[in-house]
């Protein structure tokens, strides 16, 4: 019996499919080319290893193997009982991912499966909270039904390929790293995979596209002129349910494009959520920023105050003898998003209350001392008054430009809010709050549908 690759990762033929995995990783680590710059032989040992491992890991070439050593993986033999031939199995090792090499047919690359087609799909919050199902005109590539896949015309037969032979492939004489790697084990036709992995010393036949045979003008199907598949114009559905996470893929299967023998790729849509101009989404839970009148702030309010991504009306009303204070917060209990695959269960809706104060008309219009009669009265000085006192001029200043600048603790300085930086107020009214939703809120913008 033949030893030489469980020789290569040293166990016995007796070891279990665990123990060639440790062994393997052991010596790959050790052997790494990466890691022994100084010796030219590792990147050697390296490659051996690895073919080593990627023959005994496989159960079904490990048999062959053991069978009948590196004969029993050569081209064109044949396993016992209709298996696959070995070159077509050891082929896929090399594959990586969807396609891998086929060496019992024309030697003109093969894929397990049509390759997936992944589509970015905007939605609004409204879509997610709504659900929605949208159809679209798609184009693939589908089977020729004139042929049935196979490019010819009635029963005429491709003509082997003059050029390569039927390989599909010419041999190019280049020097490959692999190369030698693969001869120490002594496996001449390995040469051949070794050398296509670097793709130096094998070409595709450019005669017959890699096919090996060619079918003649005149034995082509009329339909797919010998291209085996046609364009089909087909209309898709696709569901946003209610919920739906942003990233969330929605997978058609076998949707993508048909090819001979292969089954097709999948299509899909990876949901992309626009931002939204007043409400944000965190899982299940939403926020938003509500605009309320110093009045409402003082006394109280009950009325619509958020109008929801359903087009609905939220009305609240506001606890008795309760003073709202900037930047407070409130938890609308069952008015967040769906959750995904169980939409009647809900998130919270969470407000964050921004008090707007009168503006100079207003001022203008009241009776002043009759005002501060009314109000809390005015901060009186600091005592004991500092040693020092300067006048300042009052002058407007653009928050904008002190909010772009970084802070040496690398956090912006409104990240904190104004109240840990001036050791004023009450720290936890910006606790819950999202820099955007306070960007938005110093920048003056439209935070909500104003009611
Ligand atoms: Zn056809
Ligand atoms: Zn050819």
């Amino acid at each position: 019996m033949d030893t030489e690759l469980y020789d290569l990762l040293g166990v016995p033929p007796s070891a279990s499919e665990n123990e060639i995995k440790k062994a393997y990783r052991k010596k790959a680590k050790e052997h790494h080319p990466d890691k022994n710059p100084n010796d030219p032989q590792a990147a050697q040992k390296f490659q051996e290893m690895a073919a080593a491992y990627e023959i005994l890991s496989d159960p079904d070439t490990r048999a062959l193997y053991d069978e009948s050593g590196m004969a029993g993986l050569g081209p064109g033999s044949r396993g016992p009982g209709g298996m696959p031939d070995g070159a077509d199995m050891f082929a896929q090792f090399f594959g990586g991912g969807a396609t891998f090499f086929d060496f019992s047919g024309g030697g003109e690359p093969r894929r397990r499966k049509g390759q997936d087609t992944e589509l970015p799909y905007n939605v609004t919050l409204e879509d997610l909270y709504n659900g929605k199902s949208v159809k679209m005109n798609m184009e693939r590539e589908v089977i020729c039904n004139t042929c049935q896949g196979s490019g010819a015309r009635g029963n005429a037969k491709p003509k082997e390929c003059v050029s390569c032979e039927g390989k599909g492939w010419t041999f190019i004489q280049t020097q490959v790293r692999g190369f030698t790697a693969f001869r120490t084990i002594h496996w001449t036709f390995s040469f051949e995979i070794a050398a296509s992995r670097y793709g130096t010393s094998r070409t595709k036949c450019t005669e017959c596209n890699g096919q090996g045979s060619k079918l003649k003008e005149k034995d082509r199907c009329k339909k797919c002129k010998g291209e085996k598949t046609v364009q089909e114009k087909t209309r898709q559905e696709i569901f946003i349910e209610r919920g739906m996470p942003d990233g969330h893929r929605i997978v058609l299967a076998g949707a993508g494009d048909q090819q001979p023998g292969v089954p097709a790729g999948d299509v899909v849509f990876r949901l992309k959520t626009a931002r939204h101009e007043s409400f944000e989404r965190s899982g299940s839970n939403l926020l938003t920023n509500v605009k309320i009148t110093l009045s409402e702030a003082l006394l109280g309010f009950s009325r619509i105050l958020v109008k929801h991504l359903d087009g609905r009306g939220i009305n609240v009303t506001s606890p008795r003898g309760k003073i709202i204070q900037p930047g407070d917060s409130i938890k609308l209990r069952g008015e967040g998003m769906p959750t995904y695959k169980n939409p009647d269960q809900k998130g919270d809706l969470f407000v964050v209350l921004n008090i707007e104060m009168p503006d100079a008309q207003w001022l203008q219009s009241v009776d002043k001392p009759a005002l501060e009669r009314l109000l809390p009265p005015k901060k009186p000085n600091m005592d004991p008054m500092p040693e020092v006192v300067d006048e300042a001029p009052y002058e407007e200043g653009d928050i904008v430009d002190v909010r772009a600048r970084s802070f040496p603790a690398s956090s912006d300085f409104f990240d904190q809010g104004f109240a840990s930086q001036f050791g004023e107020g009450d720290e936890d009214d910006w606790e819950d709050e999202d820099e955007d939703d306070y960007d938005h809120d110093m920048g003056g913008e439209p935070e909500c549908r104003p009611q």
